[in-house]
């Protein structure tokens, strides 16, 4: 892996946005994660440095766990706005398996390619719900496609934002990696992030930023550390496992999307409209009501029984 050295200040000075060369940034996830609030923060902020930017998006379903893409292009006059294949400057990913599968739209001789190790496994991967069972999921491991690549970064942004007491900064973190490979003054990633966000979680989010840059200058000098120990594949383990559900009733908008949808018909939605488990011992840890639950509000969690 080598890398691109970024601009310097006096070599960006220089830089006249009205001639420049069209520049384009592919951000891509599943629904959910933030794809298009990182791609309108990114599009704002080259705004800003007056370039002519062309942003566009598909969204997925309206639900955790459809594909979402955004293309970013800016430079001096950008007439097209979707990115052919094989010259995306940069390719952000959120999920890892989407990651992999816009591999082909990055530049050959000089992209960046930034993922989340973070893997969401689509509902219909799971043919088979029992604990153990086997998915189909990329199986490439983040060692493996960032020595694919000219340049790339795999970070467990995920784990990084529960650490940081927020799993939903997860984006952020992404964002404050991407921005290392522009030179933008902190300060407009800063307000604009601040425009962003939920009123309340600026500080977090700002947090979480840095905590992505530094994570990428880190890594910038220290090759070694660019891919974070991938996760455990979830659901993958034939070990037996204990399953706990966790729901953050704050975080819960009583949408009965996992309600509908858990294949064990163990959660209801109580009198407050808030989803509770009714039956622990039915719960087989499928983690569909995790997927696909738009607001983040159930986490299932896998652990080793205690031994009596
Ligand atoms: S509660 Fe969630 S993890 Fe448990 S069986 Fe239902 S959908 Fe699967
Ligand atoms: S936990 Fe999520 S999916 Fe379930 S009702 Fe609440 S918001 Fe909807």
């Amino acid at each position: 892996m080598s890398q691109a050295e970024p601009l310097s200040q006096d070599q960006a000075a220089a830089v006249d946005p009205a001639t420049a060369t069209t520049r384009n940034v592919l951000v891509v996830g599943v629904g959910g994660q933030g794809v298009i609030m990182i791609s309108k923060v990114l599009a704002l902020v080259c705004q800003m440095q007056g370039y002519s930017v062309k942003q566009s998006e598909v969204h997925g379903m309206a639900k955790r766990g459809g594909s979402v893409f955004s293309h970013v292009r800016y430079g001096g006059q950008v007439w097209s706005p979707t990115i052919p294949q094989g010259e995306a400057d940069v390719l952000l990913a959120l999920e890892w398996a989407e990651g992999l599968r816009w591999l082909p739209h990055l530049r050959p001789e000089n992209g960046v390619f930034i993922s989340d190790t973070q893997q969401v496994v689509p509902p219909f991967a799971c043919r088979n719900r029992s604990i153990g069972a086997e998915l189909a999921y990329a199986k490439e491991t983040p060692a493996e496609i960032v020595e694919r690549v000219t340049e790339g970064y795999a970070l467990a942004a995920g784990r990084m934002a529960d650490e940081i007491g927020n799993s939903r900064a997860a984006n952020t973190i992404l964002l404050g990696s991407l921005s290392t490979t522009f030179d933008f003054p902190l300060e407009d990633w800063r307000k604009v992030i601040g425009m962003f966000v939920p009123k309340g979680t600026e500080d977090v989010n700002i947090e979480a930023f840095e905590l992505g840059r530094k994570w990428i200058e880190e890594a910038r000098a220290n090759p070694e550390r660019a891919t974070d120990p991938a996760p455990p594949a979830p659901h993958l383990s034939a070990a037996p496992v204990e399953v706990e559900l966790e729901i953050t009733e704050a975080w819960c908008k009583g949408c009965d999307i996992c309600v509908k949808l858990c294949p064990e018909r163990c959660l209801v939605l109580d009198t407050r409209q808030v989803a509770k488990l009714t039956d622990p011992k039915a719960c087989t840890g499928c983690r569909i009501c995790e997927w696909l639950c738009p607001d983040f509000a159930i986490a299932v969690k896998h652990r080793e029984p205690v031994a009596a």
